[in-house]
């Protein structure tokens, strides 16, 4: 079989542009940041390889620098950006802004020393191979989010794609001779046209499956989150505190469960509306969220009612919890909504009798109704 650097770089140059649109029709515009980053990037690769491929038509014309500068700009920006998207989709915190610099420098001092190819393909080259092994890097990395079926995608086509750049580069930098242009029918060239096909398909499968994930981690949580005050949702909640439960069971943890009814709730309704209803409800998820350790749980059990389990924790601390808790309430309430927003609440603590998880809730229930019924914003502790 021969292998035609022309007919393969043809073939190359739809790929690259039928995965930058099938890719953005697939995704939308509408989606997370790192698939967003991922979309663009892969676009501005495409359009970086137009513009390379163009400049190869404009030998010893002033488009030639022209063009060519451009496409290792735009090659710098998109894998900047893939980068970005395999960062956020791993978990971690968005590029430094600064990084930016790699895209505008190199490709300044690649169109400075234009006329000295040895100059302009080793740099360029060097600095794409090591944008991509970084892409690679951040792929691998363990500890992070993210299954290894997308990052092992992304390792194998930019560590490969990586490779073949800086054999590129190195034999443009040192072995000119051999190395005329990137459409001469060099080893080199070869390989890397029929890997340039493959990384552009496998990034792009890539991309894909790690937008499906994100997509399902976004789903899972939602299953689990009630949409107004985004604390667990009753469902959830119970599912966890039975775990939580059985732990304190089995290892003798003292463990709380506080069943938190906001009072007069329904007059906050009536008189100032719904919508301040709502944002009464959000404040104080927001400040149980704010004031339990992490290991504790906190779910939306009813209306305007809060279920809370303290973990590793006894009467006395639960006590002060909610004296805390009942002060800054009284403060960010008066600021916020403009009124004092109080509850009652009903405590039980675990006990040796206590089989399920609904013994604890039937004994909180019970201690909730008798504050409710000594005259409210009070606690009443279950015997
Ligand atoms: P008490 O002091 O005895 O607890 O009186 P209350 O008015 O708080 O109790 P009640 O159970 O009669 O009223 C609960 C109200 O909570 C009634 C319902 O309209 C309101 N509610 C339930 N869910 C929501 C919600 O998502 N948003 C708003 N704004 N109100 C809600
Ligand atoms: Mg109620
Ligand atoms: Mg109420």
């Amino acid at each position: 079989m021969v292998l035609d650097i022309h007919s393969l770089m043809v073939a190359y140059t739809v790929n690259v542009c039928a995965v930058a649109i099938a890719l953005s029709l697939a995704l939308g515009l509408r989606a997370g940041r790192a698939a967003l980053a991922a979309q663009v990037g892969v676009v501005a690769h495409a359009l970086g390889w137009l513009c390379l491929i163009a400049s190869g038509d404009h030998r010893g014309h002033w488009l030639d620098p022209l063009l060519s500068t451009l496409a290792m700009a735009a090659m710098s920006i998109s894998l900047l950006l893939l980068l970005q998207a395999v960062r956020l989709w791993r978990g971690g915190a968005p590029l430094p802004t600064r990084l930016c610099a790699v895209a505008l420098v190199m490709p300044a001092l690649y169109a400075l020393g234009f006329s000295h190819y040895p100059w302009r393909v080793g740099l360029a080259n060097g600095v794409l191979a090591a944008q991509m092994l970084w892409v690679a890097v951040e792929a691998a990395r363990p500890g992070a989010t993210g299954s290894w079926r997308w990052r092992g995608l992304i390792c194998v086509s930019m560590g490969t794609m990586a490779l073949v750049t800086l054999w590129r580069g190195v034999l443009g930098a040192f072995f000119t001779e051999a190395y005329p242009t990137f459409q001469s029918p060099h080893p080199v060239n070869l390989v890397g046209a029929l890997a340039n096909n493959a990384a552009t398909l496998l990034t792009a499968l890539a991309v894909l499956a790690a937008f499906r994930e994100e997509a399902e981690a976004q789903l899972r949580e939602l299953a689990i989150t009630d949409g107004l005050t985004q604390v667990l949702n009753r469902r959830a909640w119970n599912e966890r505190a039975e775990v939580l439960l059985a732990d304190a069971r089995r290892y003798g943890h003292p463990l709380i469960v506080l069943m938190i009814d906001l009072d007069h709730f329904k007059q906050i309704n009536d008189r100032r509306g719904h919508a301040v209803g709502d944002k009464a409800l959000q404040l104080i998820a927001a400040m149980l969220r704010e004031e339990l350790r992490s290991g504790d749980l906190v779910g939306r059990y009813g209306g305007e009612e809060f279920c809370v389990m303290l973990s590793h924790t006894r009467e006395a601390a639960a006590l002060t919890f909610d004296q805390r808790l009942r002060q800054k309430l009284r403060q960010r309430s008066q600021a916020e909504l403009g009124f004092v927003l109080e509850y009652s609440v009903g405590l039980s603590s675990q006990q040796l009798k206590d089989r399920r998880l609904e013994d604890l809730l039937r004994r909180a229930d019970a201690a909730l109704y008798e504050a409710k019924r000594a005259g409210r914003n009070q606690l009443v502790m279950a015997p």
